[in-house]
């Protein structure tokens, strides 16, 4: 099993230009359930190839600048990260970083225009060399819908194809979000575990190919294999060590 190192950061609060929200306790609660189930939700997938090993960070400070995408949206891209990433997740610590940040207010309905739940971005120099994902904040039922942690393993995943793509492993068009157009449908129990199963085990059918991570592409290792699984760069109460066992943009 390849072991792919992960770090959540989490921002409390934001405060930007005619936004200004403070996560509560609970909200932050909910991100941390979702996304503790996400490593599982990896390792069932890929028949048991990936185990996610992952910690927590939480910023210290309000979340104060947001990147425009277009059409008026916005969204927390490494250089609005940037403080947390030089410090906490410098080239060579992680192979994925994740942000979960307060977009929305459910209070007043007041929120950032985005462009989506989850988004995400290949890994580049930009986010220090890491597979990069961001998640918004959302309500109890919508984290819980279909399948909890699915949104992490779902944006994770557009990282990791581009990953294994560049080391010569053919992926499915629109790798992660293809399901539709490879056939597959989302279903209420499972979401789209179908898809992400057969995705991750090399077996999408596209023509007469099966397409995707199949165990040899695992095994080629993660973005920092072979360095091996080294002391954390984090410190202090700031690090919630835990271990358990998914990038473009959505
Ligand atoms: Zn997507």
């Amino acid at each position: 099993m390849v072991i792919w190192r992960a770090l959540l950061l989490v921002y409390r609060s934001i405060d930007v230009t005619g936004f200004r929200h403070t996560l509560g306790e609970d909200d932050v609660a909910a991100g941390l359930d979702s996304f503790g189930r996400f490593p599982a939700l990896a390792a069932e997938l890929s028949g048991g190839e990936v185990g996610v090993a992952f910690e927590v960070a939480h910023a210290a400070r309000p979340l104060r600048s947001l990147t425009p995408m277009g059409d008026g949206m916005l969204w927390p891209s490494p250089d609005d990260t940037r403080a947390e990433l030089d410090r906490l997740a410098p080239p060579g610590a992680w192979d994925s970083v994740f942000a979960l940040w307060p977009q929305r207010d459910p209070a007043t309905g007041a929120h950032v225009p985005t462009g989506g739940w989850g988004l995400a971005i290949r890994a580049t120099e930009w986010s220090n060399g890491a597979t990069y994902a961001t998640v918004a904040n959302a309500d109890a039922g919508v984290w819980a819908r279909p399948v909890m942690g699915e949104v992490w393993l779902h944006e994770w995943l557009h990282g990791v194809c581009d990953v294994f793509a560049g080391r010569g492993f053919e992926m499915p068009p629109r790798d992660a979000d293809g399901g539709g157009e490879a056939g597959y449908a989302q279903t209420p129990s499972e979401g789209w575990s179908a898809y992400y199963r057969d995705l991750m085990s090399g077996r999408v059918q596209v023509g007469d190919r099966l397409l995707g991570i199949p165990p040899a592409a695992w095994r080629t290792g993660s973005i920092l294999t072979p360095a091996p699984l080294g002391p954390s760069p984090l410190a202090g109460e700031e690090a919630e060590g835990r271990r358990g066992g998914r990038s473009g943009q959505c």
